[in-house]
């Protein structure tokens, strides 16, 4: 896939003036993020498609190395498999339709599905027989992360157990997959999800093809220590403690893709403590709303305007006429900006495009790249210097 390259988004600001705003990414980032997991985690790096689907991420990410995808959804698949006929995708959605379950298997040769009920087992095997593999999905306590992904899915663990058996019994390969939860800021929870899976299998007693870590890992985001090479390290440690020989997976999402995005927006009024910008909550920064994120910042001033204020938490409005759009203080830029400046959200990979909604008319439709490193991001949540432009 290519998308319009510039040298820096000095330089894309200068060449498009955008009044819309412009999700750019920084392949190179991406790439060094997919060495980073493929070269630590002891086992196979899937890419968890739902965090960011667009197409430039995917191709970046498959030339960096990564083959294997954690698909949800037809659509995923499909986005997927038509673009890289040689990848493996797993569909790995524990309550999937059955329209969705008979086209992967009969278009796409589907044959790795997560069940986390005993219903879904059958559901499988009705549309893709007994020649597949099964994961078996547990839940985990959630401890340590942002967000919680096991209280909607993952069966208790004596019940993964009594399903590990069941597949194994009717004939099917089984594995076994959790998820810690999403922004997991705690290497402790992949520990106590490796021993609990630890202690399901030995219960089960059937043989595994493999076990599917999940994603979870974190992103840097402001007051999140992160070193994701010494948790992938402590990880290893902890597989070889517990003695788990079977191959590993892991799909992150989240980590892989959010510092190599980034999202450029413009003020288009300023009242007094609050900027109104062409982005918001039905568009990219929905994550950063909920979660409560303060994002990196840089700002560029419009005609030449060198912005030398102090940091300030705007109240930031998106673009829609709702009046629930709207954040406090989401990233910091500073006090003198004015209506036309811009600013480049950093570490904007991960939920955003993919949350966009078009609602209103908004669309965050222009996707660009831009070469090199976005080096600022590594002061990450200080406004970086404000560069004053001629457009
Ligand atoms: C969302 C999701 C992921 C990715 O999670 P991150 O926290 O973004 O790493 C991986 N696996 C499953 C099953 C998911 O639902």
């Amino acid at each position: 896939m290519k998308a319009r390259s510039f040298p820096s988004v000095r330089s894309l600001i200068e060449r498009l003036n955008p009044s819309y705003p412009v999700f750019v990414v920084w392949p190179e980032v991406l790439r060094e993020k997919a060495r980073l997991f493929i070269d630590n985690f002891p086992g196979e790096v899937l890419y968890a498609v739902k965090c960011n689907p667009h197409p430039l991420v995917l191709s970046t990410l498959h030339e960096a190395g990564i083959h294997s995808f954690d698909t949800a959804s037809l659509p995923e698949i499909a986005a997927v498999r038509e673009r890289f006929p040689d990848a493996h995708c797993y569909f790995n959605h524990p309550v999937k339709g059955r329209g969705a379950i008979d086209s992967a298997v009969d278009v796409y040769g589907i044959t790795d599905f997560v069940i986390d009920h005993e219903s879904e087992l059958y559901k499988v095997e009705e549309y893709a027989g007994t020649d597949i593999t099964i994961e078996v999905r547990f839940a985990t306590d959630g401890k340590g992360a942002v967000y919680n992904l096991s209280s909607k899915f993952g069966a208790p663990p004596e019940e993964a157990v009594r399903l590990l058996k069941l597949v194994h019994e009717r004939g099917m390969r089984a594995a076994l997959t959790c998820h810690v939860g999403s922004q997991c800021l705690e290497i402790e929870a992949y520990r106590s999800a490796l021993a609990l899976a630890r202690n399901i299998m030995d219960k089960a007693d059937v043989p595994l093809a493999y076990f599917d870590l999940g994603g979870g890992f974190p992103a840097p985001y402001a007051g999140a220590h992160v070193d994701l090479r010494s948790m992938l390290a402590d990880i290893s440690a902890t597989v070889k403690e517990l003695g788990i020989d079977v191959p590993l997976l892991c799909e992150p999402g989240r980590a892989l893709v959010a510092d190599g995005c980034s999202l450029l927006l413009q003020v288009h009024q300023r009242k007094g403590d609050a900027i109104y910008v062409n982005e918001g909550v039905y568009g990219c920064l929905s994550e950063v709303n909920i979660g409560n994120f303060v994002m990196p910042a840089r700002v560029f001033g419009r005609q030449g305007r060198a912005l030398s204020g102090e940091p300030k938490a705007f109240r930031v409005f998106g673009p829609t006429c709702d009046s629930l759009d709207v954040m406090d203080g989401p990233f910091l830029v500073p006090d003198d900006i004015e209506e036309g400046d811009w600013i480049e959200v950093g570490l904007m990979g991960a939920y955003s495009l993919a949350l966009a909604t078009g609602f209103n008319g908004f669309m965050t439709d222009t996707v660009v790249s831009v070469e090199g490193r976005p080096h600022w991001l590594e002061e990450a949540m200080q406004v970086a210097e404000a560069e004053a432009l001629s457009v």
